[in-house]
């Protein structure tokens, strides 16, 4: 950041609060966020998402706007599922007491969808309605995203954003909503980002703005430890780093939208997750580096795990002598078009771990190339292996950690396949049968938190 933008931004911090669908589903809601708005003046910039499921048996208003497009594109009634949106919307309006405003704009919205608009257009009015209502509500300035965050064809944000959305909101006295999971394209079309894209937004938001906190309030008082369906009673996460999260979440943890974290970690806006339900729970904080209470307290970050893999070993006497094996093993992924996740290696032998679907239908004609390419003495194939992250950024300076790890899975009789320690020594991984998964997961967990 530049010094008139530090110094600006020391003067009057802002935050941007990123609001989930179930935060946004009902009135009754809607009433707990404007509390959240009004319990701190930073608070100033507010990214919706379009209203979600009231109960688990409830449809995304996103879902039903994809099904009017669809019934649309198809020439088909789609007064059903619009039937629908109105009355969450005109609900929503009725009961906060508000002056009727919404329906003018769905009439339109109708005629727009015979007309023909396209699927990201359509989708995009979820998050469109819920704003334009949200800013009337909160008299807030509504911000048109179609004008100012620009998605690239990759369907990222472009750098473009970061002025154009900068400028409108610039003025530190005043309240914003935008919109989330949309923008434009470079020709000027509504475009959205993927599914679950306003997490996204908030992040986009808080680049743009230079705000000193991107809150992200969704249904759960922050992120855990472990997967609650497998470990009981996960510990949540007081605070968390940028990389750690990164680790957590492609070994499963579901925390935010995957494109989320990269506009915020590059200026080193921290992130708070928290509870719209829960307002005074401090949820967790996903930062750059660790406060020293937070080092002090946990010697890992979390544990996650997929048992979605497959592994490929292959062994040769005096592999270790020959130039170019693994460059040739993974030439024949690569030829094949599969993505690998990880290489371990030994001195005669080398494994590839790969996402199992990629392997469906051709796991014949893959072994019989890499023994054409590879003349290896010995080729296994292991159809199902778990994989387990312990995930931490202290692991790198604290001794003990893998021996914690490999007591913990040997007293709970789990017999580990293999092992994989980045150079980053941010994470080990080990590799377990599918039926040890959940045994070895909370074997692990219950090492280090009891
Ligand atoms: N409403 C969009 C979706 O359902 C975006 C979001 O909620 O983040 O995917």
């Amino acid at each position: 950041m530049d010094q008139a933008v530090v110094a600006r931004e020391a003067a009057v911090p802002r935050i941007v609060c990123k609001f989930g669908g179930s935060s946004l589903a009902s009135a009754e809601q809607l009433l707990k966020v404007r509390a959240i708005i009004e319990a701190d003046p930073r608070r100033s910039i507010i990214v919706p998402s379009a209203p979600g499921k009231r109960d688990p048996a409830d449809t995304k208003v996103t879902d039903l706007l994809y099904l009017c497009h669809h019934a649309a594109s198809m020439n088909s009634d789609f007064s059903a599922p619009l039937a629908q949106i109105t009355e969450r919307f005109t609900a929503i309006e009725r009961e906060l007491g508000m002056q009727p405003m919404i329906q003018g704009h769905l009439e339109r919205f109708r005629d727009q969808l015979a007309s023909g608009v396209s699927a990201d257009f359509a989708a995009s009015r979820g998050e469109h309605f819920s704003g334009l209502l949200l800013a009337a509500w909160l008299e807030a300035e509504f911000v048109e995203p179609a004008e100012c965050v620009v998605i690239g064809a990759n369907g990222l944000v472009d750098p473009a954003t970061w002025p154009l959305l900068g400028a409108r909101l610039e003025d530190r006295a005043r309240r914003y909503v935008v919109p989330g999971f949309y923008g434009r394209d470079a020709s000027g079309e509504v475009r959205t980002f993927s599914r679950g894209g306003s997490d996204v937004s908030g992040a986009v938001a808080a680049r743009a703005a230079h705000a000193s906190l991107y809150e992200n309030w969704t249904d759960v008082s922050g992120l855990l430890m472990a997967d609650p369906r497998i470990v009981p009673n996960p510990r949540p996460m007081a605070e968390v780093t940028y990389a750690e999260i990164r680790e957590l979440s492609y070994m499963g943890a579901s925390v935010l939208h995957e494109e989320a974290m990269a506009p915020v970690r590059e200026v080193g806006i921290p992130v708070n997750i928290r509870n719209t339900n829960e307002p005074d729970h401090p949820g967790t904080r996903i930062v750059a580096e660790l406060s020293p209470e937070v080092i002090q307290s946990t010697q890992i970050a979390g544990v996650a795990g997929k048992a979605s893999f497959a592994m490929i070993t292959i062994g040769k006497h005096l592999m270790n002598r020959e130039v170019g094996f693994v460059y040739r093993l993974l030439g024949v992924l690569e030829h094949n078009g599969i993505p690998f996740e990880h290489c371990p290696s030994a001195i005669d032998s080398v494994s590839v771990v790969v996402e199992a679907r990629w392997l469906e239908g051709r796991v014949d004609s893959l072994l019989d190339e890499i023994r054409r390419t590879l003349e290896p003495d010995e080729l296994e194939f292991v159809p199902n292996i778990a994989l387990i992250a312990i995930v931490g950024e202290e692991m790198a300076r604290t001794p003990g950690i893998a021996a914690k790890v490999f007591g913990a899975l040997a007293a709970a009789g789990v017999n580990v396949r293999l092992i994989n320690q980045g150079a980053s020594e941010l994470n080990i991984i080990v590799g377990v049968a599918p039926e040890d998964y959940a045994a070895a997961l909370r074997s692990i967990y219950s090492a280090f938190v009891g």
